[in-house]
């Protein structure tokens, strides 16, 4: 594999937020044991840049436990049912689900994978508290044929109205284009609640074996990363990606959260873990953590000392900042949909910058305008 994970895929390194017209992967991997016990299986995850999430099929004495069950439609359950199958086993033998994180291309399928088994569905508590809410806006947005925010680890509704808490004026929404890609209607399945909560630390029910619950909040609030000792890999979820870095926005959970100071805390978390392999939620393996950490790392406090010197020419509201900073494409041609995204995750960098007083947020100025600590007097 290590050739293959070294990959760097430069198109997409600086990506924080997927982008639709995104070259989708040409091929799905196909379901393979990637150390003893342990299979991948790549599940569709349709209409999406990213094309499939990575679910692990883990061999227990009480029989296989899923880490994630993927995007919930029928083409994916049809190829998670096919992935049991290669494994030698069948999907109604499942005894859990542990679930790194409430998104559904992760969580989608839990519930189905629990009706077809008697599994247990396991995850962190602050990401249990969201699966209400989240479920109620997907099936909001189905009923209203819009499409799900399936490309954005957020919802549409939700994003617009944090946009709108987060200063942007009803004109800056206005002014941009719709997206040009609406998903169909699909019949709604509420996403599962969880049957168990899995705490940093935890020792997760996989009998046979040592799997470690690890608490990595920042790209949701309760993301777990979940570390098996014994063969020295850590299964990621969208915690560290081997070429794109996962979306990083306040949550609606957490109005008053750090999710980018958490992310960064976590971030430098798993790089101690010994593991010599990385089994991510999308793309494809990688070999060197830590090496990984740093360029994400990295990544973050560049767009954070580029923030700092637009702030340093004068008051700027967010949505100005977002649109001055360097992503990997002209602003101008981001849709609707990512401008979004782009904005909640700036907003998420001006929140760590304004809490390390590095940034003033102007009071009482709508929409919200933020500036340089050494222009604010
Ligand atoms: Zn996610
Ligand atoms: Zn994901």
């Amino acid at each position: 594999m290590s050739g293959r994970a070294r990959r760097a895929d430069s198109a997409f390194s600086q990506l924080s937020v997927p982008v639709s017209g995104m070259p989708v992967p040409p091929f799905l991997p196909r379901t393979e044991a990637v150390r003893e016990g342990v299979w991948s299986i790549a599940v569709p995850f349709p209409d999406n840049p990213l094309g499939y999430t990575l679910v692990y099929l883990i061999e227990s004495d009480r029989g296989p436990v899923l880490v994630d069950a993927g995007w919930d439609d029928e083409d994916s359950w049809d190829a998670l049912v096919a992935g049991f199958k290669t494994a030698g086993t069948d999907v109604s033998k499942c005894y859990g689900v542990l679930v790194t994180h409430v998104h559904p291309d992760h969580h989608g399928l839990s519930g189905r994978v629990r009706d077809a088994s008697d599994a247990w569905v396991a995850m962190h508590e602050r990401d249990a508290v969201t699966v209400g809410r989240l479920s109620r806006a997907m099936e909001h947005d189905d009923a209203r044929n819009h499409r799900p925010a399936q490309t954005l680890p957020d919802f549409t509704d939700e994003m617009i109205a944090v946009l709108l808490d987060a200063g942007a004026s009803e004109d800056e929404l206005a002014a941009a284009p719709d997206p040009a890609v609406r998903r169909q209607a699909r019949r709604f399945r509420p996403l599962a609640e969880p049957d168990r909560h899995l705490d940093d630390g935890a020792r997760a029910d996989v009998p046979g074996w040592d799997i470690d619950a690890i608490w990595t909040p920042g790209h949701t609030p309760g993301h777990l990363c979940f570390h098996v000792p014994q063969h020295r890999v850590l299964l990621s979820g969208d915690h560290v990606l081997a070429s794109i870095t996962p979306h990083i926005s306040i949550s609606r959970s957490d109005r008053a959260g750090d999710p980018l100071g958490d992310f960064l805390d976590s971030l430098r978390k798993v790089a101690l873990l010994e593991a010599d392999e990385v089994l991510p939620a999308h793309r494809h393996r990688f070999g060197d953590l830590a090496m990984r950490v740093e360029e994400i790392t990295r990544h973050h406090h560049d767009h954070l000392a580029e923030i700092e010197t637009i702030l340093g020419a004068g008051p700027t509201s967010l949505w100005q900042v977002a649109a001055r900073l360097r992503w990997n494409r002209p602003w101008e041609q981001f849709p609707l949909s990512l401008r979004r995204s782009a904005v909640n995750e700036t907003a998420a960098h001006l929140r760590y910058l304004a809490r390390r007083d590095r940034a003033v947020r102007l009071k009482g100025v709508r929409p919200f305008t933020f500036v340089s600590p050494t222009l604010h007097r």
